[in-house]
């Protein structure tokens, strides 16, 4: 444990003189003890230790992480108390706030001349599954740091070190997090730590490097694929690192990615993946699925991790943060798992048109898509938490019609420009006009500056019928740019109300004879080419 300032008052006149030389408040680290010594009760118990100017201090859990769904994690909190261990313990009083927010008050002096540590102590229950969970049980832990640990409002930007003890003997820690000794870690802020999963058990690790950037990857399985996982993970990695321009995007200053895998062919898995800023969480029943969420989920190192709408920073845990660019930085991003699976040959091109077609027919299945738009879908995401607003008729998913959106748009600039950019240049633009120099987008304006900027021509009509409206995607307008054709069928299901909504299935398939420009840009899609 480090307290930079547990040790002031030994030397107070020193440090007083170094105190009047620093502005405002002492920026001291807060830490965090999480113990996992009673694993089979699911309960983290936390220790943060604040040190704070005065006797007061404000902490919050938040309440969404990981999902955009507000899911109160203040709700698992038990037993929450407050003291000030100095050399005689002095107690603390805790008032609520709110649901997710206390003041806690010295009721005296703790520390000379009340420089004081403060420290809060409560345990937080948690027994769910998956990467948008945490977990502790006999087996494992994975831990999403934001739905465990509080954190001071006004104190995010500090740095700040958590260190998980009484761990299991035979367990390990894993976080792609700077290391600060066994089973603890160092983060530049309170952002930074939660935005770094850990994993802790007897897990299974191997790395590589590839195009210049090393990779970990920790997988809790007894049942995986090891050879086809290792070979898949370096043709995504290396394709999606090229598409972005090469280098590595990750950072300092281990300047490393970490995958860590939860798959269980054999149990009862919702299978899912969450990025982070240096890693991903995947959960899946099988290698194979593991592969293709893992073509998706590193694509978000740059689309939302770095290339990242205005609306969603600075990160809001207190409540619904609306963004209407998730059709975007999910549905594009799913286009671009798409596109890496075809490019690195870990798809066929067969593959690739059964997948786009399966996504139109899953639209088409929507009645919602008549009047819900994918800027309105994305703003109610907040909404997904109930199972009867996914339903066909009340919502469309921006995952689907987004990542429709990003091959209409793809072919849409090799139409415009002859097939000397694609929705790749768009990528790369936006990841060196916004992401590289520390800016966020402007919602889909900011999108639509710059496809038009690489396209040289105007979209307004585009983002406005399709992205801002619900008029009717023509798939074969756009797909005929580049020699394939649509076919779509519409049938009922046997025996069903023939006022029932017709199922649509589209098939889509090369033409026989393309012409040379159709030929040309059909291949730079295949290819992610440009001539
Ligand atoms: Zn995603």
């Amino acid at each position: 444990m480090v307290r930079h300032f547990g040790r002031a008052y030994v030397r107070a006149r020193f440090v007083l003189f170094v105190l009047l030389l620093i502005p405002s408040t002492v920026r001291a680290t807060i830490d965090y003890h999480v113990s996992l010594n009673r694993p089979g009760d699911h309960l983290f118990h936390v220790t943060m230790s604040i040190p704070v100017e005065g006797r007061r201090v404000t902490v919050a859990l938040p309440a969404w992480n990981a999902l955009y769904q507000v899911r109160d994690f203040s709700m698992r909190i038990r037993g929450m108390e407050a003291l000030c261990p100095a050399s005689i313990a002095v107690p603390a009083q805790i008032a609520s706030l709110d649901k997710q927010t206390w003041q806690i008050s010295l009721d005296g002096p703790c520390q000379p001349n009340d420089h004081n540590t403060i420290e809060v102590r409560y345990a937080i229950e948690w027994d769910s599954h998956g990467p948008f969970n945490s977990e502790l049980d006999t087996r494992h832990a994975f831990v999403n740091l934001a739905e465990i640990l509080m954190y001071v409002p006004e104190r995010r930007a500090e740095s700040t070190t958590v260190e998980f003890v009484d761990v299991p003997p035979t367990w390990h820690t894993a976080a792609e997090l700077p290391s600060t000794g066994e089973n603890s870690y160092s983060a530049g802020s309170y952002d930074a730590l939660v935005d770094a999963p850990v994993e802790a058990g007897e897990y299974e690790e191997l790395h590589f490097s590839e195009s210049g950037a090393h990779f970990r990857v920790i997988i809790d399985s007894n049942k995986w694929n090891r050879p086809l996982l290792e070979t898949s993970l370096q043709s995504i990695t290396k394709s999606e690192l090229q598409l972005m321009g090469g280098g590595v995007p990750f950072d300092p200053p281990s300047r490393e990615y970490t995958f860590f895998f939860y798959i269980a062919p054999d149990g009862d898995v919702e299978g899912g993946g969450m990025e982070h800023r240096n890693s991903t969480a995947i959960a899946a029943s099988s290698t194979e699925a593991a592969i293709a969420i893992a073509a998706h989920e590193f694509f978000h190192v740059w689309n939302v991790k770095r290339i990242r709408p205005q609306a969603l920073e600075p990160v809001d845990y207190t409540k619904e943060q609306y963004t209407r660019a998730l059709w975007f930085a999910e549905g594009v991003t799913s286009a671009y798992a798409s596109f890496t699976l075809e490019r690195s040959g870990l798809w066929t091109k067969d593959q690739f048109y059964a997948d786009l077609a399966m996504q139109i027919s899953a639209l088409e299945a929507r009645p919602a898509r008549e009047w819900q738009s994918v800027e309105s879908s994305s703003l109610d995401a907040w909404l997904e938490k109930y199972d009867s607003y996914r339903s066909p008729e009340r919502s469309i998913s921006y995952y689907n019609k987004g990542q429709i959106l990003g091959v209409m748009l793809d072919l849409a600039i090799r139409d415009a420009t002859d097939n000397h950019k694609s929705l790749d240049d768009v990528l790369r633009r936006m990841y060196e006009e916004y992401a590289r120099q520390g800016k966020f987008y402007d919602e889909s304006a900011g999108i639509r500056a710059v496809v038009e900027e690489v396209s040289g021509k105007s979209f307004g009509d585009f983002f406005r019928r399709y992205v801002a409206g619900t008029d009717e995607i023509p798939y074969s307008d756009f797909l005929s740019v580049a020699g394939l054709a649509i076919k779509m069928s519409s049938e009922n299901p046997d025996g069903a109300d023939p006022q029932a909504q017709a199922i649509a299935h589209a098939k889509i398939s090369e033409i026989a004879h393309p012409t040379d420009r159709q030929r040309r840009i059909r291949e730079g899609l295949l290819r992610g080419a440009t001539d």
